[in-house]
């Protein structure tokens, strides 16, 4: 028999059969992992706490084929408070959406693991406002990717221009100065406290960004550019992010 030890946190299921369920289940050391969780939605299984999403457990799987399968589990953080709030579970389950697409089968990545259990940390026992915490994610995750933008000077013709707002352009990865876009036009407006906000998250490591906060102006830039360049480089939009966005227009 094939077992594995591993930690990870569930970022999906799927419902089948009378009680069984498919976890899509990040783990940092092997990545994506499909895990089939059988029985674990009777009441007394022993399985059930740890195969609803966000929930950060100790697992035990069996490896069959291509699947893994849940033998024991033991929750260290179910992140509970995510789940009973409408606000935090639609940032939350945008920020699992993400990490979905940005996390492969047998790849680990522990950098992004750390990052992910901070941010549902702070979702579900932080003051900081849901929308905050899943912009300082998203640059984060941007980072990990490898798509660190250029924020210090034109990413096009390499001047530091000194006017502000400046522009930020997906397609080129970073700042560019207002001659510039007179060319690329797709810029966004960007106010200088928004990029240096950007650094900021970006220098930092994430325990120390719990306490952070973002005026009104900084915050519609972060949640204009970051979304845009993030769907610009992931080469699509998550679902759930237009879920966002109706709760936000509703209230
Ligand atoms: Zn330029």
């Amino acid at each position: 028999m094939n077992i594995v030890r591993t930690e990870g946190v569930v970022l999906r299921y799927t419902n089948f059969k009378e009680a069984d369920r498919m976890l899509t289940v990040f783990s940092p050391d092997r990545g994506k992992m499909q895990v089939l969780s059988r029985g674990c939605r009777k009441p007394s299984s022993r399985l059930l706490a740890a195969s609803q999403i966000f929930c950060y457990a100790d697992y035990v799987f069996i490896k069959s084929k291509e699947i893994y399968i849940a033998t024991q589990a033991e929750v260290k953080n179910s992140f509970y408070n995510i789940r009973n709030d409408v606000e935090r579970l639609a940032y939350g389950t945008y920020i699992l959406n993400l990490t979905e697409e940005a996390v492969n089968y047998e790849e680990g990545n522990f950098r992004l693991f750390y990052i992910l259990l901070h941010t549902l940390s702070y979702l579900a026992y932080g003051e900081v406002s849901p929308e905050d915490i899943t912009h300082i994610f998203e640059l984060k995750l941007i980072d990990v990717l490898g798509y660190r933008p250029v924020l210090d000077r034109c990413v096009v013709c390499g001047d530091k221009p000194e006017s502000n707002p400046l522009f930020f352009s997906a397609s080129q990865g970073g700042i560019i100065c207002p001659q510039c876009n007179n060319d690329i036009k797709d810029g966004y407006t960007i106010h200088r406290s928004t990029l240096q906000t950007m650094r900021y998250i970006l220098d930092v490591d994430i325990r120390r960004l719990g306490g952070l906060k973002f005026s009104q102006l900084v915050r519609d830039e972060l949640d204009s550019i970051l979304s845009y360049y993030l769907s610009h480089r992931l080469e699509k939009t998550i679902k759930a992010r237009q879920f966002i966005n109706q709760l936000k227009c509703g209230g």
